[in-house]
């Protein structure tokens, strides 16, 4: 493939996703004075300003997926996290609770977190769907599209470190790049906006493919020794 096809689909592959602005939060339902003071929080607004997102997104039906769920997932944890995590999309125990990562896949991440000494309230996680789709199939671009500037919006206000991708979906979304999580995993790499993202597998991956684990908790391992080098 020719250099210029190779952007031309990466362009392609942006929009489709939503995102129509480069180094910058493209949202259309922000105001520019609301993305100011998220994108400047200080640690002690970080509460506040995510408690107003919430608020905002409300009872949402910016998609179809709002038919069909049970609780609206926004996302939980520390608001100043120095490491957050993002999955694809809330899942059937998930969709029960309102909350993140709770099932099975959702125990299999918190014994990682804490393997490598971390606890889940030190971490923020998010998904890039707040909705679960029916049946757990996997998200649609016009879903992508209309719920990622969510999931933007609260990386903007809680400007972690490093934020650990969970799986393809999310690392597509985070890196803008049509591309293989086996081909990513287990590497620091500057995604759009500058956000530093690490890849590894979706923890409902490790389940299906249990010989993988020894993979994840390395890539926990190495997102250990980043944080601790700053
Ligand atoms: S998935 Fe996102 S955009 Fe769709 S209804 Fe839920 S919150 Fe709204």
């Amino acid at each position: 493939m020719s250099e210029f096809e190779k952007i031309k689909n990466l362009l392609l592959w942006y929009e489709r996703a939503g995102i129509n602005t480069f180094f910058n939060v493209s949202c259309p339902h922000i105001d520019a004075e609301k993305e100011k003071e998220e994108v400047n929080a200080q640690p002690a607004d970080k509460a506040r300003l995510l408690e107003e997102l919430r608020q905002e997104i409300g009872d949402c039906k910016r998609c179809r997926l709002h038919k069909t769920r049970t609780n609206l997932v926004f996302g939980e944890g520390n608001p100043d996290a120095r490491l957050m995590f993002v999955g694809e999309a809330p899942g059937e125990e998930e969709d029960r609770q309102g909350r993140p990562f709770v099932g099975l896949a959702g125990q299999l991440l918190t014994r990682l977190i804490e393997s490598v000494g971390l606890t889940r309230e030190e971490v923020y996680i998010a998904n890039v769907l707040k909705c679960r789709p029916p049946g757990n199939r996997n998200p649609l671009e016009d879903e992508i599209k209309a719920c990622s500037p969510f999931l933007f919006r609260q990386i903007e206000i809680i400007q972690p470190r490093i934020i650990c991708a969970l799986g393809s979906f999310a690392a597509k979304l985070l890196l803008g790049q049509n591309i293989a999580i086996s081909k990513v995993r287990g590497r620091l790499l500057k995604g759009i906006n500058g956000y530093n993202v690490f890849p590894t597998y979706h923890p409902a991956y490790l389940l299906r493919n249990p010989r993988q684990k020894k993979t994840a908790v390395e890539d926990f391992k190495r997102i250990k020794e980043l944080l601790e080098k700053g």
